[in-house]
């Protein structure tokens, strides 16, 4: 099997496993990113109402194809790319066996469509489904633990050593489920703002809170004072609400 495209496929046993957390229900619509040969695409097609898959591997597309049952639609393509948020009807819950080399930006991008899908579930490397999932205080906690936890909860409820794939991959795996909440921790006016705002709150991760960001925000000290946030403290430690509140506060005066 190729390695190109991280492409490690899920052995039968471990898909039945994966299902079992996933639950799905026959009204249900989903989206699966990276489908391969079928191995959760299969088996999930027919105990759901409609399902998605985008894959950008021509040859596995080809191969997989004529196999699929006519509530599946197959597109060619790449997830970091394709219009996702079109293939989402509301209340979409989102799969996939993650290609571990563009992790990151795809949960990155699925973080757009928060307000669109039930739920997702998807396969990465444990270090990485860890440190996503991880609460405020730990060495793992980073920007996208606090960009997703505030608009949902996180938990890894199901982890696969390398042998679980074909081929097996070097590293330990970890499914990440995320279930956004109806409405996020805390009120955030300007998401996009708020993530250039953590991205530079953790900018080098082991300096202060005011030295990451007091260039940028010259009121910061005030607002530290006032929320009670001590400027010492380095991002890891702030909660996704004290993240949330200081950049509120922050934006109504700077
Ligand atoms: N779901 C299958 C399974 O569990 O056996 C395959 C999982 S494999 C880890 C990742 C899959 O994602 C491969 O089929 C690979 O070709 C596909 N892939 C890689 N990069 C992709 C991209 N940018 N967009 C869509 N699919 C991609």
């Amino acid at each position: 099997m190729p390695r190109r495209l991280g492409q490690h496929f899920l052995r039968s046993a471990s898909v039945e496993r994966l299902l079992k957390v996933i639950d799905p229900r026959p009204a249900e619509h989903f989206l699966e990113i990276g489908p391969g040969a079928g191995a959760m695409t299969l088996p999930l097609a027919p105990r759901v109402a409609s399902l998605t898959a985008i894959e950008l591997d021509a040859a596995l597309a080809d191969r997989l194809q004529p196999r699929l049952p006519a509530n599946v639609t197959l597109i060619r393509g790449d997830a970091l790319a394709v219009d996702l948020r079109a293939l989402c009807p509301p209340g979409t819950r989102l799969v996939g066996n993650l290609p571990y080399y563009i992790s990151s930006p795809l949960l990155r991008r699925f973080l757009d469509l928060r307000d669109r899908i039930a739920d997702l579930h998807v396969m990465l490397q444990d270090e990485v489904a860890s440190r996503v999932a991880s609460p405020p205080g730990s060495k793992e906690y980073g920007v996208l633990s606090v960009l997703w936890g505030l608009w949902a909860d996180l938990d890894v409820p199901l982890r696969f050593p390398p042998g679980a794939f074909e081929p097996p991959p070097k590293v330990d795996s970890a499914v990440l489920r995320v279930r956004p909440l109806p409405a996020p921790r805390e009120p955030v006016d300007d998401p996009v703002g708020f993530e250039r705002f953590v991205l530079q709150a953790f900018r080098q991760r082991r300096r202060t809170l005011e030295n990451n960001l007091q260039d940028s925000y010259p009121h910061l000290k005030h607002h530290l004072r006032l929320l009670n946030i001590a400027g010492s403290r380095r991002a890891e430690t702030l909660s996704v609400v004290e993240f949330a509140r200081l950049f509120s506060a922050l934006g109504r005066s700077d």
